[in-house]
């Protein structure tokens, strides 16, 4: 059972810290000087805001998903993506819940009060959708200082490769008389044989993604995060609630878009009509604010059964497909209605839509998403 929020009031002070730290200007300077927020990190640890729905035994809120919804829906329409992502890391990493009670106590709850900042790691570059095709190995070794873990590989597309402390790694283990099983370890990011390359992203810029080395890195036998070989397991079940709760981010920020363009086909003049009054403008909003009240629907349908417990995989998969392709149109009819303004950084849809845009293919790609849906209506082979 989840703890009960007043959701109303929730909603108010949201937006009121969001209007009282600026989120919004912030949002902007991180998209032109990319930095890891930990000013709004800790902020957020401190209300018990990172993480909400996180069982209270592990130190979060244990909300449920439409609190967590109102909290999401506020941060992202008064200031972007940047801090309502911010809320959801340490949901990101609730495989961490499968660690030892020291690695729970070490990383997990820090985490939710805003100490530490905890990666995933799990592309590679020969391993992306087809994530069975891990090629990082990690081998069990003994030597005169007891037995030891040694990780090797490459981390392709990680996001936070210059900030997080440590990162979730999947990787595969040999076991005896078996395929390579994967499993997820626990990887302090200051251990002797790692380095970082950082790339450059058309948006989320704050996430500072890169490629991170693994050359032989010698872990402690503690950085195994439950069993051998269910580390895969772990992650589809994390997975599917994170593609229904980013399509709540990707929903608000598009409608933030759609009210101000309504605004703006209502005042500018031009042929001596307002820009609204031309069809070809006014019956794109009408489909935009159809579109978006039904993506809105299928989303709160999947969190409510989400919350219920029910099997959603491909529902909350299509959940994202849906609220990403919809917040895209919808921002880029943003884009085009302002015209030469709309596509400046002097208004916010170009970001919006460059952040949202990394939802096609962060935490699942539309095509595999599809096919997961696919998979449900025929069956599999
Ligand atoms: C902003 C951002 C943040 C990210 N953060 C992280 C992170 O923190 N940690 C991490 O591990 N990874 C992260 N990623 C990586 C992301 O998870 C991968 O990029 C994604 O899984 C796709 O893998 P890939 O890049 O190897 O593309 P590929 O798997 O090579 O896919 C290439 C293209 O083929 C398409 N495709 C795949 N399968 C099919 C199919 N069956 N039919 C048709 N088309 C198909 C894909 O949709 C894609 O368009 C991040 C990516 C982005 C953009």
């Amino acid at each position: 059972m989840s703890r009960p929020v007043d959701l109303a009031q929730l909603r108010a002070s949201a937006r009121d810290f969001a209007v009282k730290a600026h989120l919004a200007d912030r949002s902007r300077e991180l998209d032109e000087h990319p930095a890891f927020p930990w000013a709004e990190y800790r902020a957020l640890g401190e209300k018990g805001w990172l993480g909400p729905r996180v069982p209270e035994d592990f130190g979060g809120a244990g909300w449920g998903y439409r609190a967590e919804a109102t909290l999401l829906e506020e941060l992202a329409a008064n200031g972007g993506s940047v801090f309502a992502k911010l809320v959801l890391q340490p949901e990101f990493c609730s495989v961490l819940r499968h660690g030892s009670p020291a690695v729970v106590d070490r990383w997990y709850r820090p985490m939710l009060r805003g100490e530490v900042l905890v990666g995933n790691q799990i592309t590679e570059p020969g391993a992306g959708s087809d994530v069975r095709a891990l090629a990082s190995r990690v081998e069990r070794v003994r030597d005169g200082e007891g037995e030891h873990f040694v990780l090797t590989g490459v981390k392709s597309e990680a996001a936070f490769a210059a900030d997080a402390k440590a990162a979730l790694v999947y990787a595969q283990v040999p076991v005896p008389d078996g395929a390579p099983a994967i499993t997820a370890f626990l990887v302090p990011q200051d251990l002797a044989g790692i380095t970082v390359e950082l790339h450059g992203d058309m948006g989320e810029r704050w996430m500072r993604r890169g490629t991170v080395h693994y050359d032989s890195v010698r872990l402690p036998k503690e950085a195994q995060v439950g069993e051998v070989g269910k580390g895969f397991s772990y992650l589809v079940e994390e997975l599917t609630q994170e593609r229904a709760i980013l399509a709540v981010i990707y929903l608000a920020l598009a409608r933030e878009s759609h009210r101000e363009v309504i605004e703006h086909a209502r005042t500018r003049q031009l042929f001596g009509k307002r820009l609204g009054d031309l069809q070809a403008v006014g019956f794109a909003l009408a489909e935009d604010s159809t579109l978006l009240d039904a993506a809105t629907l299928y989303v709160e349908q999947t969190l409510d059964r989400l919350e219920r417990g029910e099997d959603s995989a491909s529902q909350a998969a299509m959940a994202k497909w849906l609220a990403n392709t919809t917040a895209l149109r919808v921002l880029d009819h943003a884009i085009q209605f302002h015209g030469g303004a709309g596509y400046s950084t002097k208004l916010p849809h170009e970001q919006r839509w460059r952040d949202v845009r990394s939802g096609g293919i962060a935490h699942g790609s539309h095509e595999t998403l599809k096919m997961l849906k696919a998979r449900e209506l025929l069956g599999r082979k």
